[in-house]
């Protein structure tokens, strides 16, 4: 896929796109890293870390896991088992389950 179609699938404009999914874009474009660039929901560790392990490791702003989900075409409760899986390996962009508050 050409990152042009994926663009278009996200439906993101493209200066968040490039941040996104590329790490590029500049600290002037105004972006709120810590939501969600498609339905602006706040973003969580998992959140940011589905995206740096499922669409770009370099990423600076980022779409929530259900967003990422309904973008990847699979289903949320899908994505959150990957999460899991990812986390039990040991992937370092997944924070052990706290059993207290965040
Ligand atoms: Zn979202």
């Amino acid at each position: 896929m050409t990152m042009e179609a994926l663009r278009e699938r996200t439906g993101i404009a493209d200066e968040a796109f490039l941040r996104s999914f590329t790490g590029g874009g500049t600290d002037a474009d105004n972006i709120d890293a810590s939501r969600c660039l498609r339905c602006g929901n706040a973003l969580t560790p998992d959140d940011t870390g589905a995206h740096r392990k499922l669409v770009n490791r370099g990423a600076t702003a980022f779409i929530c896991v259900r967003c990422l989900a309904g973008f990847l075409g699979v289903t949320e409760p899908f994505l959150r088992e990957k999460i899991e899986y990812f986390r039990k390996s040991g992937c370092t962009l997944f924070q052990l389950q706290s059993s207290g508050d965040l």
